[in-house]
């Protein structure tokens, strides 16, 4: 039987919906705030059964020095990550059974006790739980060490590559502002760690020593402690602009300052740079991805022009590092719209952490939306969790980035079903791929 137009509009419309998803052809501007609800509510319990793997996020407990290379400096923080926010009661309620309405000091002792209790009964299984809770199959574990308390299983270790672009005198480095003072220390015992790790006593003389120690941390890192990427948080401490000095300028400076001195800031950049290019280089070599920060930061003095993600445009499209697989980490927030073009690149994705944790659902789902429309297959899903402090743990965090990831994203593709974009069944395997299959795909037979 063949329907007229006039006689379809008078059909109930979960019917509609299903004669617009079904549509094959010219996709529409609009849909219908109906439309658009009833397949929100249809995908959402799908997108919740789809196994995540968490692209970027900092377990661990709040004591843990190890969960970040860095720490946060004195500043403010943006509304939705304050411990005012009332959706982190919903998350300690979902997660703990939490039995108070907020989080008063007196309140948030409850919550306290109550993780204190359940990390000594589970032990290594704790953080394996809330994942399980999450449904997290497999998460990266961005920290200067692992810990002995994730689970190998579940947790992959994705470990801080900056200390290196830092050997010498630092004073000047640390002296810059408030910030630096927290964060150029913290590289300089990451660097010390790296040289205990490999018995190095002191940096060599030599700069080809150095550079061979540099190789030698990674491919230990990769072979023997099963690191599956290396970080670059550098946004934090200098200009992502790297330009591209030869080796001779590099082991010039590394010369004359490796025993001592301050490097004038350029010749310190100049080396930088190098050594930067350096690491890149290697990550491609050794098959192993560079993940880089590129977003806004914590602290009173991130710089957002000399951070900004489009300064790292002369690295990513350079042929030379073709072999490399970048993931741009936070995706560029807040220019994630014109970050997104970076994908382009075959050797480049984008990760959405934090995205989903300082934009409420409604803002993300917008985000995510363009990027869904641009390259579906080079985006994944992180949920940056932290333990921010005794209350609002890595735990609570998880909870609001996997909440808000599965909202934004079964809203999104409803509106794109919704308009004819895609059908329900590309919408679903978009869906699978944004939480769990891009992601995996680079990290063939390492993760799952
Ligand atoms: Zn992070």
């Amino acid at each position: 039987m063949k329907l007229r137009p006039r006689v379809l509009l008078l059909i109930a419309p979960a019917i509609l919906v299903l004669a617009a998803t079904a549509a094959v052809g010219q996709a529409r501007p609009l849909a219908t705030p109906d439309q658009v609800r009833e397949l929100y509510t249809r995908l959402l319990p799908q997108i919740e059964k789809i196994p995540i793997f968490d692209h970027h996020a900092h377990p661990g407990f709040p004591d843990d020095p190890d969960v970040d290379a860095m720490a946060a400096p004195p500043g403010s923080s943006p509304l939705r990550e304050r411990n005012t926010n009332p959706e982190l009661v919903a998350a300690a309620k979902a997660l703990f059974k939490y039995p108070y309405d907020d989080l008063s000091p007196e309140h948030a002792k409850w919550l306290v006790n109550r993780k204190a209790e359940l990390k000594k009964e589970q032990g290594i299984a704790y953080f394996s739980n809330i994942l399980d809770k999450l449904n997290i199959e497999q998460g990266v574990a961005n920290r200067a060490m692992m810990a002995d308390y994730l689970d190998s299983k579940r947790f992959v270790w994705v470990f801080f590559a900056d200390s290196f672009m830092w050997p010498f005198d630092n004073h000047k480095e640390t002296a810059r502002n408030v910030d630096e003072q927290v964060y150029i220390p913290l590289q300089e015992k990451m660097l010390r760690r790296w040289m205990q790790q490999e018995n190095m006593k002191q940096l060599p003389a030599s700069f080809d020593e150095y550079m061979k120690f540099v190789t030698q941390v990674l491919e230990d890192n990769q072979k023997n402690k099963a690191a599956v990427a290396m970080k670059f948080e550098v946004a934090y401490f200098r200009s992502t602009k790297f330009g591209d000095p030869t080796r001779e300028q590099a082991e010039e400076i590394y010369k004359r300052y490796v025993a001592g001195g301050v490097p004038p800031e350029q010749e310190y950049r100049t080396f930088q740079d190098y050594i930067f290019r350096y690491l890149v280089r290697e990550g491609g070599r050794l098959h192993l991805p560079v993940h880089i920060h590129t977003a806004v930061g914590i602290g009173d003095y991130f710089s957002m022009t000399e951070g900004n993600v489009m300064n790292l445009e002369n690295i990513l499209r350079d042929p030379r590092y073709a072999d490399t697989v970048f993931v741009l980490i936070h995706g560029g927030y807040p220019l994630e719209r014109e970050a997104i073009w970076f994908a382009s690149v075959k050797n480049v994705y984008m990760d959405s952490s934090l995205m989903e944790v300082v934009m409420y659902p409604a803002a993300f789902k917008d985000s995510l939306k363009q990027w869904l429309e641009t390259f579906p297959d080079k985006i994944t899903f992180g949920t940056d969790c932290f333990p921010y402090n005794d209350a609002l743990g890595a735990e609570e965090s998880y909870w609001l980035g996997v909440q808000t990831g599965r909202m934004g994203l079964a809203a999104a593709l409803a509106e794109m079903v919704a308009t004819g974009e895609v059908t329900q069944a590309k919408a679903l395997e978009m869906a699978h791929g944004f939480l769990h299959d891009n992601a995996v795909r680079i990290y063939e037979g390492k993760v799952h």
